[in-house]
């Protein structure tokens, strides 16, 4: 392994792990996320998942007032008040998560104590779980790393023999993932978390688990814990990515080469031609990507490797070398990983190597497209449905847009074939 790996710590310009509710939410339709926080918390979560005007949300916040901040109010006798209430008015809810904030953090209150006696009182009748959102612990995937990690103690045991799919996908292309493993010849597939909230997988020393995304660390120990075995792979964002982290799993099945071949050579093949008209335009670009979402490894791989992109910087919020040992040997010899954020000596950098694209959180991407540079908003990344062999051409253009629609406006700037299609 070759990159050069460095540290940084200081300021950080990132969203919280309450985030994450906005596509869990939508995963597990009878689950409900109940923020225990401020107003803050609650406008994150308004703003970050869109007005929900027409349908009756999933997710909402028991606010703490003054008086609960002062230590005046009972804060528990309020929530188990607020969750009955709830629960009352919603009875499709099966799951309920208590998710912890920064005020809820700060004052110490107690959310496994409330749910284990919420639990005693509803009898099964809904589960409550909890898990930490605060902004003073997680950045925002890790709000799913701490949902996910809570429903392991839950998993029964099981010794069958199965993949396991670990972390949020579009439904859409969690299909066609199991539907190619099928073809491999993996009958038995998995997923945590499960479309619904009340159908867990099963857990055993038979299971093998494929993280679908790189910040599930805490699950993934807690999974190996169980007995899985959680393979190591590179993730399946782009062409190579997708197909190796395949052969992990087939490799795990011993399934032979050749099928694998005969499955995914031509899929392969037509992701690289949907690269093309991507490749055309980001090839010799250089980019930086400030660390938020913990996708930047995998995607500055996907970037250098299939698009011909120069990295600048690759930052990330943290690095689990274990679980990223391949990815960082897919990286360039003296690539310059940053783990960690300062982000003011980081911007400092970004003004200094004026890279072409920038990939940052939404807070700074105003300023430095002011500046002239462009960006690209990271939480679109987990948004996007960019995972798996069929996405990369996909996966390629959220990264294309920006410079071609730069280079429409500054005709100047780029020499870009303005022929091509714009999506604006
Ligand atoms: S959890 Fe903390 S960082 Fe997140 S919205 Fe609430 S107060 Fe802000």
């Amino acid at each position: 392994m070759s990159a050069n790996l460095l540290k940084e710590t200081g300021p950080r310009e990132v969203f919280c792990g309450l985030t994450s509710i906005v596509w869990l939410h939508r995963r597990m339709p009878d689950a409900f996320f109940l923020v225990v926080g401020s107003r803050t918390c609650a406008h994150l979560i308004q703003s970050a998942a869109g007005v929900m005007i027409f349908a009756e949300p999933r997710f909402g916040t028991a606010i703490l007032s003054e008086r609960d901040l002062a230590g005046l109010a009972d804060a528990h006798e309020e929530l188990d008040r607020v969750c009955c209430e709830l629960l009352q008015r919603r009875p499709e809810i099966r799951t309920l998560f208590l998710v912890g904030s920064c005020p809820s953090e700060v004052i110490k209150l107690d959310l496994a104590r409330a749910a284990e006696r919420l639990n005693e009182e509803l009898q099964g009748r809904v589960r409550v779980v909890n898990y930490s959102g605060s902004g003073i612990e997680t950045t925002f995937t890790q709000g799913e790393d701490g949902a996910l990690a809570a429903l392991v103690p839950l998993l029964p045991a099981s010794d069958e023999r199965q993949l396991l799919l670990v972390g949020t996908l579009a439904d859409a292309v969690e299909d066609r993932l199991i539907h190619l493993f099928g073809r491999l010849g993996i009958s038995t597939i998995r997923s945590l978390p499960p479309r619904q909230s009340t159908e867990l997988p099963a857990v055993g020393p038979g299971t093998t688990v494929l993280l679908t995304q790189p910040f599930l660390t805490e699950t993934a120990r807690l999974l190996k814990h169980r007995g899985a075995t959680v393979l190591t792979a590179p993730f399946p964002l782009g062409a190579e990515g997708s197909r190796r982290w395949m052969e992990a799993g087939a490799a795990a099945f011993h399934l032979p080469k050749e099928r694998v071949a005969e499955v995914l050579d031509p899929l392969e093949e037509r992701a690289r031609i949907a690269l093309r008209p991507h490749r055309e335009v980001l090839e010799g670009k250089r980019i930086f990507l400030l660390p938020e979402s913990q996708l930047e490894l995998p995607l500055a791989r996907f970037l250098q490797r299939e698009c011909g992109m120069e990295l600048v910087e690759v930052g990330t919020p943290y690095l689990n070398r274990d679980q990223m040992a391949e990815e960082l040997a897919l990286l360039p010899e003296g690539t310059r990983v940053m783990e960690g954020q300062h982000v003011e000596q980081q911007l400092d950098r970004v003004r200094e190597h004026k890279p072409d694209l920038v990939v940052c959180g939404m807070g700074l991407a105003n300023p430095l497209e002011a500046e002239g540079i462009a960006t690209k908003w990271s939480i679109e990344l987990v948004f996007s449905p960019i995972h798996g062999i069929d996405q990369a051409g996909d996966l390629a253009e959220l990264f294309s847009r920006p410079l071609r629609r730069r280079q429409l406006i500054h005709p100047g700037l780029h020499p870009i074939n303005p022929d091509q299609p714009v999506h604006a």
